[in-house]
């Protein structure tokens, strides 16, 4: 439907995807509906990495499909070492500690393995003890 529309008029709508739960689980156990970049009108998707991502709490991920779609609102010039830099981040003293965590369960389970954690995950949520 935002497609048709979007064919229909120079007002373009586009689609930002609150998949804080889903993001980081259906990639790895359902293929199907598609939900992602693979939709034209979906420019941005947030996910929360200490959900289904597997880590500790106080990380999110959002990402865009290009920059062109990145407000240029959320882009600060930071003061640091005597220069600027532009910097985009919601929070600046922070701990990275989720952020490595993150990166070493990307790096250790790899698809396959988040795939069978999620897999697993999904028959405990469907048991029902009564069988
Ligand atoms: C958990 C959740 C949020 C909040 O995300 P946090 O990373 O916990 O801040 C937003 N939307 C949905 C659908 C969620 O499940």
């Amino acid at each position: 439907m935002v497609e048709q529309y979007n064919q229909a008029t120079s007002y373009k709508v586009f689609i930002h995807v609150d998949a804080a739960s889903g993001g980081l689980f259906t990639p790895f156990v359902d293929s199907e509906p598609d939900w992602d970049f693979r939709l034209n009108n979906v420019i941005s998707i947030n996910t929360s990495g200490h959900k289904y991502g597997l880590v500790s709490p106080g990380v999110g991920w959002v990402i865009w499909r290009g920059k062109k779609y990145l407000p240029e609102e959320l882009i600060f010039e930071v003061s640091h070492l005597g220069g600027t830099m532009p910097a985009m981040a919601i929070n600046f003293s922070h701990s990275a500690s989720p952020i490595i965590g993150q990166y070493y369960n990307f790096l250790s389970f790899v698809f396959e393995g988040y795939q069978k954690i999620h897999q697993k995950t999904r028959v405990v949520a469907n048991f029902s003890g009564k069988n």
